[in-house]
């Protein structure tokens, strides 16, 4: 039995599927982590790397990475840094083809690039609603998109989208829970397009992670981030607030081979169960 892949090829079933028996080592691959000039894409980055991966280090502003650069390639890894805005279609096809020359063909895409413009629904203008969508939403079609045909020429992929608790509904981010719910809809559509072709592509959901982020909407509210973290952190049935390195460690799974048979999947990274 055989398929014609996204890129016209005869592909066969035995081809597709990984080989079963031990749990897989990570050979090297190429990942490409968007918004990793820091907080949880910068994190993401290092542990890929960490992993074993060359990893593209994608932010609006090439220089703004070059941190996530240096503490990847101090320790031994292979990094660049691409500047893109991942809502802009001919941007995010030359930062994909950037990586592709230089690392090689990306086989990992963590779609973690992010802006918050919260306001209540009364008060938030069409630019806040726009500026949101293009950015998580847009941003991880275009990027997806864009991917997909280096993993589908190489029968394998991972693709993790960062979707976020709010998607749950959130008191001033009609925007942002709009955008996040719809990146579950993205991940399971194309979980079940791309599944055939070796790739898998999941959504990790962060509750309140500590990061510039949630810095700024402590300051929004008025609030010491310290105050704001305390706060949450008691609402939390582990007690804390979340690190980066939380989220981090459950996309290094997710973008691992032993993940093979787990996709489509949204998973809370929040200290305690959220439904
Ligand atoms: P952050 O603000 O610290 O970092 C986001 C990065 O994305 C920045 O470096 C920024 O420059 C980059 N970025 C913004 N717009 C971009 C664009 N158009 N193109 C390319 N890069 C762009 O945010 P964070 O807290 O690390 O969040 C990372 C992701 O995790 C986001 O998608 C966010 O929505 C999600 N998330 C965060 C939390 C949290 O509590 N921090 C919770 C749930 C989900």
């Amino acid at each position: 039995m055989s398929e014609t892949t996204h890129s016209g090829r005869q592909l066969r079933d035995e081809n597709v599927r990984p080989p079963a028996g031990e749990m897989p080592g990570n050979p090297p691959r190429v990942a490409i982590v968007t918004g990793a000039a820091r907080g949880i894409g910068a994190a993401t980055a290092r542990r890929l790397a960490a992993d074993g991966m060359a990893v593209g280090i994608l932010d609006l502003d090439a220089g703004s990475c070059a941190a996530t650069v240096a503490a990847i390639t101090d320790a031994g890894g292979r990094a660049i840094a691409v500047g893109a805005d991942v809502s802009k279609d001919d941007q995010v096809e030359a930062a994909v083809g950037t990586v592709a020359a230089e690392l090689g063909p990306p086989a990992v895409l963590v779609n973690n690039a992010g802006v918050l413009r919260d306001n209540l629904l009364f008060k938030m203008s069409e630019d806040d609603w726009d500026t949101v969508l293009s950015v998580h939403l847009r941003g991880a079609f275009l990027m997806s998109r864009s991917v997909q045909k280096h993993m589908v020429d190489q029968r394998y992929g991972r693709i993790v989208n960062l979707s976020s608790s709010s998607a749950l509904g959130n008191r001033g981010q009609a925007n942002y829970s709009a955008a996040k719910a719809g990146l579950q809809g993205l991940t399971k559509t194309l979980a079940i397009e791309l599944g055939p072709f070796g790739i898998t592509v999941n959504a990790v959901a962060p509750g309140f992670i500590a990061t510039g982020m949630t810095a700024a909407t402590a300051a929004r509210l008025g609030v010491t981030f310290e105050d704001f973290q305390a706060t949450v952190a008691a609402q939390v049935p582990v007690r804390r607030i979340g690190e980066v390195d939380d989220v981090a460690y459950v996309i290094s799974f997710l973008a691992s081979e032993g993940a093979r048979y787990v996709s489509g999947q949204v998973i809370y990274v929040a200290g305690g169960p959220l439904s």
